[in-house]
């Protein structure tokens, strides 16, 4: 079963005091959670697995908008460097798609889905690129309408997973990071939209998420 590097419960994150963090968020940060550098490490490995596992037939990566579009662009960035450098290389073309599935810090009832003609997968290897999966309630649903247009192969890789009890047992294929039931955002992951321009993973104060709550 894929593993992820594990972040414990008792891991409070670095002192964000000694990372640079843009001036309109510095007050609303409490920690930087998970460097920018660390992230690309780690990123840079999950390309080279997925290659060994997938790089003989071409590869449809799936974005999953918003939050993935940081760390599809660095994942593609490491595939292409493989690509670039190996003995062997596949083609790799890119879709999207778009699913809102949070509010605030919590999830909403329905979970909204928009993108391209899926039909475009059916016969292909398709790469799913997600952000993070907290109870697995959104991949469950976005693999269900994958599957319909009968793709040959669908492995999903997410940055991150949380540990919570709230989880449906839902793991993916890779996994970048095994972090706390803590809320996150940076690196593409937003809270009210805010927040997606900042490049390290980071944790809120409380009074941020007051400050932008909609
Ligand atoms: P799930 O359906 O697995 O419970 O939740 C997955 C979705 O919830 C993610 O795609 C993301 O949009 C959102 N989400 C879950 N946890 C977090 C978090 O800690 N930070 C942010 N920014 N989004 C989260």
């Amino acid at each position: 079963m894929a593993c992820g590097l594990q972040i414990k419960d008792e891991d409070s994150g670095y002192n964000k005091n000694l990372f640079c963090i843009p001036k309109h968020y510095e007050e609303d940060i409490e920690r930087v959670y998970i460097p920018h550098g660390l992230i690309l490490d780690r990123t840079e490995r999950l390309a080279r697995d997925i290659m060994q596992d997938m790089g003989s037939h071409h590869i449809v990566a799936l974005c999953v908008l918003k939050g993935g579009y940081k760390f599809f662009a660095d994942l593609l960035d490491h595939i292409k460097a493989l690509n670039q450098n190996g003995d062997k290389s596949v083609p790799i073309t890119v879709d999207f798609v778009r699913i809102k599935s949070h509010c605030n810090d919590s999830p909403t009832e329905k979970i909204s889905i928009a993108g391209e003609e899926l039909s475009a997968l059916n016969g292909k290897n398709v790469l799913v690129v997600e952000d993070i999966i907290e109870t697995g309630r959104t991949m469950k649903a976005l693999l269900s309408k994958l599957k319909d247009n009968e793709p040959k192969m669908i492995k999903v890789v997410s940055l991150l997973i949380k540990m919570t009890n709230r989880s449906s047992g839902y793991r993916p294929d890779y996994i970048g990071f095994e972090i706390p039931d803590k809320f996150v955002v940076g690196y593409a992951l937003d809270y009210n939209e805010y927040f997606r321009d900042l490049n390290h993973i980071c944790i809120l104060k409380e009074k941020a998420k007051e400050k932008y709550k909609i």
